[in-house]
């Protein structure tokens, strides 16, 4: 079995990663999920969060918005709505959209309101804390 995985991510806009890599963690749904080669094949949707991967003994990480993810023994392919690097996260936007959201969650009025703050404020979160990583 090879020691190493084939990733791929691409968003509607770019592929954003083409790397290989020893162990990738991607937030599913329903929590972080670890792959390692050789997992059994699956494909699972994403949450928001942080994908991170190492290759040669170098950690990445990501930050990602909703979409799926295909894993096969030897390669995964992360299909995102949004993803993107460390050095490529504005954080003066993502501090401004936070801000933004935390607002409009002072004066949600329903669960729908709630939620899409609430969900503004994990993506803000997620750019945030990758892009401090850098
Ligand atoms: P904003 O209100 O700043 O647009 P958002 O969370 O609503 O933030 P998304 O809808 O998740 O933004 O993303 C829209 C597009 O903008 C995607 O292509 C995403 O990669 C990009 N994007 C959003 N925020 C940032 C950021 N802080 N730095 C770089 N790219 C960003």
């Amino acid at each position: 079995m090879a020691d190493t995985i084939e990733l791929e991510i691409v968003t509607p806009e770019r592929l954003v990663v083409k790397d290989k890599a020893e162990e990738i963690q991607i937030p599913g749904r329903n929590g972080y999920l670890g792959i390692l080669p050789g997992h059994a094949p699956l494909i699972t949707e994403l949450a928001v969060g942080e994908i991170t991967y190492v290759n040669a003994g170098v950690s990445t990480s990501l930050s990602v918005a909703w979409g799926f993810a295909e894993v096969l023994a030897d390669k995964v392919t992360i299909i995102a709505e949004a993803a993107e690097r460390a050095e490529d996260i504005d954080v003066p936007r993502a501090e401004a959209a936070r801000e933004r959201a935390q607002e409009q969650l002072k004066k949600a009025e329903d669960a729908a309101q709630f939620d899409e703050a609430y969900l503004a404020i994990a993506r803000a979160d997620a750019r945030l804390a990758v892009a401090k990583k850098q």
